[in-house]
Order: structure tokens, then sequence, then C-alpha cells
């Protein structure tokens, strides 16, 4: 959603006690974690509006959240800074349904939805041993006994092998779930990370905002004071306290918070890029749900590119202004700004020829949707990278909506404590 410059920042004098780069979840959090320890701060944001990497766009009536993205309810920092009640938030069943041999197959969570749990029993998408392995997963995750160390991670693939899941399991329902959201189909990423997430969608829900998902940084922004942020004024430098705009305007500042995504801050700091997970989407709109469902729906056969699939207005009606629906297919991993054909097809190919009457909506391709969390990288990276400098985002801590915004909180709270000694 498009914002004008009209809440610009009025600047008392040209030296803000704190500038803070970026206003994505990790930059928000930062300055709203500053502001509210009574500290003035100002964001300089090179785009038209906050949120980063999480934006909706209004089109043809429609809300197109920029790439396919879920809120997980069981992220812990949610409750700190924001207020849910008022997002709105329309939650996925629990569980999810599998593409496999021409037909959908219920994987549900028996726990919270026992009408589905007995349809898993019959799924033949994974065995009996792989259903019973799973429900061991969750009761250990749960108590928090199958989380693992640093020391001892591994990357994903490997660590579901070991607990004795199925090659099976593994490509009809991990692939796709966790691949999916870790944009991490090879699962060559971290065991630790993924066995996080694996409790998040344990332990809550997968939602979305009645408003898109960029409600969740409109929040913070509105709750930060938009006067406070400086839309559209990109950085092109900094040089210690001096921070130099792309129009050649400079602010000082005794403390910068670097809170841009990883690949701007490596060149800002002039370090060497880290490699990043790109991520593709294709919305369609169709005239009727081609299913009722409001579970997430996996490919469970490899029929590709896209790995899972929402019917989006089904879990969030407010999602389309008018009757029709709109439907997502994520192909994580892949940047594919030419999608749209093999994507159309493999959709025939699940709903028949009811997808002749849909109409491409948009195709987003994301070159960096997340930085690459592999195997035994840290949870939690340094805030501070020099006596004037301070980092925070995605990349300090886990690459999600939890770790952007923990990490911007830990560097807003190491801040505080070094400005009172
Ligand atoms: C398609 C997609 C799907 C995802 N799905 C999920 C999901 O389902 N669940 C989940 O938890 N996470 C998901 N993620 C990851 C999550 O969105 C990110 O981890 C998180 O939003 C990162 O926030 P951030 O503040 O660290 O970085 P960003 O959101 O990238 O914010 C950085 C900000 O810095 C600004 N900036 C950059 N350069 C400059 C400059 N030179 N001057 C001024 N400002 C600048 C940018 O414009 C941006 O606003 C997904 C990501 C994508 C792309």
């Amino acid at each position: 959603m498009e914002e004008t410059n009209s809440h610009r920042y009025e600047r008392k004098d040209s030296s803000p006690e704190i500038l803070i780069i970026g206003a994505g979840l990790a930059g928000l959090t930062a300055a709203s974690t500053l502001k509210k320890a009574g500290r003035e701060v100002l964001i300089v944001e090179a785009n038209d509006a906050v949120g980063g990497r999480v934006r909706t766009d209004i089109h043809e009536g429609f809300l197109l959240d920029r790439g396919f993205q879920i809120l997980l309810t069981g992220y812990p920092e949610l409750d700190r800074h924001l207020d849910l009640e008022a997002l709105e938030l329309n939650s996925f069943a629990p569980g999810a349904n599998i593409f496999r041999n021409g037909k959908f197959e219920v994987i549900s969570d028996p726990f919270r939805s026992l009408s589905s749990g007995l349809l898993t029993i019959t799924s033949s998408a994974i065995t009996i041993q792989d259903k019973l392995a799973l429900l061991r997963l969750r009761y250990s995750l749960i108590r928090g006994t199958a989380l693992v160390s640093q020391n001892e991670d591994k990357n994903i693939l490997e660590h579901l092998e070991t607990l004795g899941f199925s090659k099976k399991a593994i490509n009809n329902f991990f692939v796709p779930l966790l691949g999916g959201i870790g944009l991490d189909p090879e699962l060559q990423g971290s065991a630790r990370l993924s066995l996080l997430i694996l409790k998040m969608l344990f332990t809550g829900t997968a939602a979305l905002p009645k408003n898109g998902m960029q409600a969740i940084p409109n929040q913070l922004a509105e709750n930060l004071g938009r006067e406070n942020i400086l839309l559209n004024h990109s950085v092109e430098k900094i040089n210690d306290t001096e921070v130099i705009l792309e129009s050649g305007e400079k602010i000082i500042s005794p403390h910068v918070v670097i809170a841009t995504e990883s690949p701007v801050a490596s060149q800002l700091l002039g370090e060497q890029e880290s490699p990043s997970k790109p991520v593709s989407c294709v919305y369609f709109a169709a005239p009727h749900a081609p299913t009722k469902t409001t579970a997430l729906l996996l490919d469970g056969q490899n029929s590709g590119p896209a790995l899972n699939v929402a019917i989006i207005t089904n879990i969030a009606p407010s999602y389309s202004s008018n009757n029709e629906t709109l439907i997502a297919s994520a192909i994580p991993g892949r940047y594919t700004p030419e999608a749209l054909q093999s994507v159309t097809e493999q959709m025939r190919n699940w709903f028949g020829e009811q997808v002749d009457d849909w109409r491409h909506l948009r195709t987003y391709s994301i070159r960096h949707g997340q930085p690459d969390f592999r195997p035994k990288m840290p949870f939690r990276r340094s805030t501070q990278i020099g006596p004037t400098k301070w980092i925070c985002g995605d990349h300090r801590d886990t690459p999600s909506i939890q770790g952007a915004m923990v990490s911007g909180r830990r560097t807003a709270e190491s801040l505080i404590k070094s400005l009172k000694n």
C-alpha cells in the first residue's frame, strides 16, 4: 500500500540522536524500542512506504502481499510489539492438503483438528511410521526436547532422516512445507531453524491480517509516530557519524543503526555480500474457489514449479473487494519472473479445466527473499559494529518476521545500555 509523503519528519535540526537506515520490521522495532526509552529517533527509508519485504499492493481490488507470506502466531516476539487483535487475523487450518496422484490428501494436526485428523490415518502421502514419527516430533517440540544445539546442527534433510522419516514423507510433506517456509526446497538449511519453525506451526497458527501483511509494519509505524520516518530517502554512504543520502543531502547523527536487508548492509559497510534465497509467487483471480479448504496446499509429487498454494480468499475474504477468489502459487527458492505458463499448467493439472477461467494478476520475483541460513550459524549475532555504528535485521538473527523483530529490539536495548554508561 503506497503512502503519501505527507507525514514527513520535520527535523528540528539535521542531527537526530539516533539515525536508523531502513523501515522494515527490524528498523521499526528498533525505533519503537528506542522511542519508548525516551530516545529521539529518525528512520530514513529508501522506499515509498514502510515494511521492507513485508509489503501489500492493492491491485484490481485485491490485496497482494509481495510474495506469499504468513504470520506464525507462535512467534514469541509478536506480543511485545503488536496488538494482534487489531490486526484481525484469519488463520489457516492446521496441517496441510497434499496434492498427490491426482487428488488432495489431508495431513492435519490431529490434536487440534480431530475430524481431519481421522482422515490423516487414511492418507497415503506418508507411511504409518511417518505419522507416528510426526506425532512424536510434535510432542517433543512442544516440550522443547527435540530442539538441537548450534554444535549438533546439520541440514534439515539429514536431520529428518536421522529422526526416521521416510523418503516419501520428506518429499511429499517436508519439502513443500519446510522448503516453502524456509525458501529451501533442497532442505539444505539449518535443522535447528526448521525445527523452531515446526514448533511455531504446532503451537500457533499460520495467519493473514485482514488488511494484508503490510498491516504489521503499518501498526508499528503508527505506534512509533509517522513523523519519525522519512520515506523516499535512500542512503548512499556512511562516514562514521555522517550519513550521505542519494540526493547529496547529509544527516549527522552520533549513533547510526543499519537496518537494511543484508545485501545493502554489506554494500554500505564495504563487505562481501552473503548468499540470499530467492522466491517467486504467481497470483490469480478466479470466478470460484477450486476447493473450500482453508489449509495450505502442498505439491506432494514434485509437479512444480509451485511448491505451495493458498486459496487466499478462503482464509481471508477481505483480500478481495469483489466476489472473486484470490489464489497464490508460491515458488520458494527460485527467481522466476517468467513462471506464469508453467504454473498455469501445474494448476490445470491440479484443478482441471476451470483454470482456463482464471486471470493472471501479478507475478512477484524477489532475489533477496531471506538470507541463507546454513547449519551451525548462530541465532544471535553482534549488534554493534563500530563505536558509532549498530546493525539489525533478519540477517543478524533468524531469517523471519520473528528474527527481524528480535534483532531490532536487541540492537535498541544494547544501544540504550551503551548510552547509559
Ligand atoms: C516473499 C517472502 C515471503 C516470506 N515469508 C515469510 C513468512 O511466511 N514468515 C516469516 O516469518 N518470514 C517470511 N519472510 C521473511 C521476512 O519477510 C523477513 O525476514 C523480514 O521481513 C525482514 O525484515 P528486515 O527489517 O530485517 O528487512 P527488510 O524488510 O528487508 O527491511 C529493510 C529496509 O531497508 C530499506 N533500505 C534498503 N536500502 C536502503 C537504503 N540505502 N537507504 C534507506 N533504506 C534502505 C528497505 O527499503 C527496507 O524497507 C518472507 C520474505 C519474503 C520476501
